[in-house]
């Protein structure tokens, strides 16, 4: 392992725990992963099945384009680790995050209607890569969900295709995807997106209740 994979472990360790405590990676829920190098690609990937609060960074495997280890690890890599790979040549992502939040689950079916959920005039807007004034439109597909990875990684390329701007997309009644250029800047976009969704969320609950 050289330093700079060691390095990239270590963080997203500290991630991983981070989110565990805020309830976004339950019971082995999520996954998380980050650019080692791009030529030929190589990332850190979380393990499948492994709890996220006890995640230690020598657990974190590497993997190449086709999801395989290519470090002296026995784990298994996440299932969706095909998802990742795709959205790391699709949008240049430096990190891949994957969250599965009570909030971001139930938008993720509440909305699926419409195809994703608008998100519009927040000031936390602003914490997304380029958003420069709470009036943007953030609008975050809604991809339905699905246990053939391969299928689904097509899907995810297709989506990110026809919304060249979004910084996430949600798994229908899964989760949320989002990245960055870095892990600090997929962080930060996870925290964005998860405080933008439980604010529509908890939003839409008062409203209900002051119409009863
Ligand atoms: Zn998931």
């Amino acid at each position: 392992m050289s330093d700079e994979f060691r390095e990239i472990a270590a963080g997203l360790a500290a991630v991983a725990k981070g989110f565990y405590g805020r309830g976004w990676l339950l019971g082995t829920s999520g996954n998380l992963s980050a650019v080692v190098q791009r030529e030929p690609l190589r990332m850190a990937m979380s393990p499948s099945g492994v709890d996220k609060g006890e995640l230690k960074p020598e657990q974190l495997l590497s993997i190449d384009e086709n999801a395989r280890i290519v470090s002296a690890h026995e784990g298994k890599p996440s299932d969706e680790s095909l998802l990742h790979i795709r959205i790391v040549k699709d949008r240049g992502a430096g990190a891949v995050l994957h969250t599965h939040s009570v909030w971001n689950t139930i938008l993720s079916d509440q909305h699926a209607g419409e195809g994703g959920v608008t998100i519009q005039g927040y000031e936390m807007l602003k914490g997304l890569q380029g958003v420069r004034t709470h009036e943007h439109t953030e609008f975050l597909p809604i991809i339905e969900n699905s246990q053939d990875m391969p299928a689904l990684a097509e899907l995810v390329g297709t989506t990110l295709s026809k919304h060249p701007v979004a910084h996430g997309f949600l798994l229908r009644r899964h989760g949320l995807y989002s990245w960055g250029q870095t892990l600090a800047e997929a962080k930060r976009h996870i925290e964005i997106l998860e405080f933008l969704l439980e604010t529509i969320g908890r939003a839409m609950h008062i409203q209900g209740r002051r119409s009863d």
